[in-house]
């Protein structure tokens, strides 16, 4: 991967992030919004019960996977698939920049 591919993905990932950002935003904004700023330190139970929960936890675990991806792209190791050690490609990187698996290990579960 070279510095510039590096540099578009970083780009994308923090779009997508500040994306995400707004989504949550919207979401917690209509009605739910004590639900949410009190939901994490409840069990995982109660939140189920709301409709829109589901749907901002998606949101968030993107979102974690988001912040995963700049950090190893601090460190250097991002691009690297978690399951095999070996490269993921660019074509894939492109759709999916915050992806932690390969082509092979994601067709693989
Ligand atoms: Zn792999």
């Amino acid at each position: 991967m070279t510095d510039q591919d590096k540099e578009k993905l970083k780009s994308l990932l923090l779009k997508e992030r500040v994306d995400l950002e707004k989504r949550l935003l919207e979401l917690t904004d209509v009605d739910f919004g004590s639900d949410i700023d009190s939901g994490e330190q409840e069990s995982d139970e109660t939140e189920e019960l709301s409709s829109n929960i589901p749907v901002s936890n998606s949101f968030r675990d993107r979102l974690s996977d988001i912040d995963e991806a700049l950090e190893k792209m601090e460190a250097g190791t991002y691009g690297i698939c978690e399951n095999c050690g070996s490269e993921i490609s660019m074509d894939l990187l492109q759709v999916n920049p915050e992806s932690r698996l390969c082509k092979n290990c994601k067709a693989n579960g």
